[in-house]
């Protein structure tokens, strides 16, 4: 698991400390990548707690989505939980922006 900061760049692309939303323990991330198409615009949500374990839940509403309820749920949330181990790119669940993984 990655350690995740949002923050802004300066113009070199340098982070800036103390800027953004700092350190996050939540994060979320499109289906995309794993369910293809079938995923697109499913979002996800992991959040990360103080011993790096990660939790993975769905952030849309797959009970009350018409489109949703007709998923495996535990087929996509087992290989949800498995691609958020490794993250490179995940979205800032307070101010939506793309923030990278960094190394811990
Ligand atoms: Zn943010």
């Amino acid at each position: 698991m990655k350690k995740y900061i949002c923050e802004d760049v300066d113009k070199n692309g340098n982070p800036i400390s103390g800027s953004g939303c700092g350190v996050i323990n939540k994060i979320m991330f499109n289906g995309y990548p794993f369910g293809d198409r079938m995923l697109e615009n499913v979002m996800f949500e992991a959040f990360i707690d103080d011993n790096n374990n990660i939790s993975v839940q769905t952030a849309n509403d797959w009970n009350n989505d018409p489109y949703c309820k007709g998923l495996n749920k535990d087929y996509w949330l087992g290989l949800a939980t498995e691609y958020a181990q490794d993250l490179d790119i995940a979205t800032c669940p307070k101010c939506e922006k793309d923030i990278d993984g960094q190394p811990k």
